[in-house]
């Protein structure tokens, strides 16, 4: 927990006890609030379940998303990287491509990064390949992005709930909330909690809970090969030597302890979808390429998990009063990066319920933009290209 702010007697019933529920519920403990964290699952699930966890504010549109992804990318760096620093490592992020669709984005990104004061430099390509010589190749370009890094969410998530358990000020109920009204939630099993506020931090749930209150929070859709599914492998290969997130051409990756790497090949998600079964083919793929890359012949695919990423209509953040109003009984906090984003927004949305002024960081980023006749859905490109997430 956090320093505890002035003691509050506020009750917040947060539904969703993923890494965005979770950070919630815990800086909502430490300002004094008692909070009844209601989750369907047991257990880590959804989107915190299967996420890549690297931290950064590489590649953000609009600039008002890059600068609040900055700011959640400096908490962690603080206080709660702080909190969490035998599960976060720093050791910044190298982009190394050839093919010239990815050569020009690269120069594009660290001219555009550097004119907004973000750290990126272009480097030698021998040094950045340094444990990755199958990234050398003709034409080829690297970067640097030192500000950036990567977590095991699981983990910290463990701790942020057992740190909650020892306050005596949390409860955690296990059952899917149904509906939310004016006073609480309507748990499947029958039950209520009855609350001062609910917060919808259920990922890809939060839709149709919002629905059930009267409110439009529009999701990207759960179609196969949609911006919303991505392929997770973890790959075995002993003493890697990787310390860093490392994009390239076909194959982004970053350490998961010394003997194995979580991989993401971002071309193959146009096969990912609600419905996809194992496929050695993929599986086959993920291996073939960690392998050219490392130049080994030893890489094992321990797993490949689809992850459903939780993206709001316009690919932008959902934080705050569902109706608008500062007193608002039902709120929401539902975003992608949610990784990079939870703790930052946690402490924002909490110092919001407790009677905190509204945060500007927040413009453009508040439910209301969905009302009926307000701003509908742009379509969202899937992420395909390196250093896109
Ligand atoms: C493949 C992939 C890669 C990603 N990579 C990154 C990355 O590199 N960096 C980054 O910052 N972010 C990344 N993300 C995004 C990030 O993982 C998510 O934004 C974040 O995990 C969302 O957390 P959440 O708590 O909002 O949602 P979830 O983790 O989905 O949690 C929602 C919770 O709500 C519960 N729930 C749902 N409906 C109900 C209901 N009706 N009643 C009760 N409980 C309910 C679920 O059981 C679940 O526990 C990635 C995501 C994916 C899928």
């Amino acid at each position: 927990m956090t320093a505890a702010g002035p003691a509050s007697s506020l009750h917040v019933a947060v539904v969703g006890a993923g890494f965005v529920g979770t950070t919630l519920a815990d800086a909502l403990v430490a300002r004094g609030c008692r909070v009844t964290l209601v989750d369907q699952s047991g257990d880590v699930a959804g989107a915190t379940s299967t996420t890549f966890a690297w931290l950064n504010s590489h590649r953000k549109r609009p600039e008002s998303y890059q600068a609040l992804n900055r700011r959640g990318l400096d908490v962690w760096r603080g206080r709660f990287g702080d909190r969490h620093a035998a599960h976060v490592t720093w050791g910044g992020h190298a982009v190394i491509v050839a093919r010239a669709e990815h050569v020009e984005t690269l120069r594009e990104r660290v001219v555009h990064l550097r004119s907004l004061g973000y750290p990126a430099s272009f480097v030698p390509v021998a040094g950045a390949a340094e444990r990755v010589p199958g990234a050398v190749s003709p034409g080829a370009i690297a970067a640097e992005f030192p500000l950036e890094g990567h977590c095991d969410p699981g983990p910290i998530r463990a701790s942020l709930l057992a740190g909650l358990a020892a306050s005596g000020a949390c409860t955690v109920v296990t059952d899917a909330a149904v509906a939310v009204d004016g006073a609480g939630v309507a748990l499947r099993s029958g039950g209520r909690v009855d609350a001062d506020r609910v917060v919808l931090a259920a990922g890809n749930g939060s839709e149709a809970l919002a629905a059930s209150a009267g409110f439009r929070l529009p999701l990207v859709g759960p179609q196969a090969g949609g911006a919303a599914w991505g392929f997770l492998a973890r790959i075995v290969v002993p003493s890697h030597g990787i310390d860093r997130v490392l994009s390239t051409d076909d194959v982004n990756i970053r350490p998961d302890g010394p003997d194995a790497l979580v991989a993401q090949c971002l071309d193959l998600d146009r096969a990912a979808g609600p419905d996809h079964q194992h496929d050695p083919e993929i599986a086959a793929a993920f291996a073939s390429r960690v392998m050219h890359l490392l130049q080994r012949d030893d890489a094992t695919v321990a797993s490949v998990r689809v992850g459903h990423r939780v993206i709001p209509a316009d690919g932008q953040t959902v934080a705050g009063p569902l109706d608008g109003t500062p007193d608002a009984r039902t709120w929401a906090v539902v975003t992608h990066s949610g990784i990079t984003l939870a703790p930052l927004l946690a402490e924002l949305i909490a110092g919001e319920l407790c009677g905190g002024e509204p945060s500007p960081l927040l413009d453009g980023f508040r439910p209301g933009r969905f009302a009926a006749g307000g701003r509908q859905s742009e379509g969202v490109a899937p992420a395909r290209r390196p250093g896109e997430q």
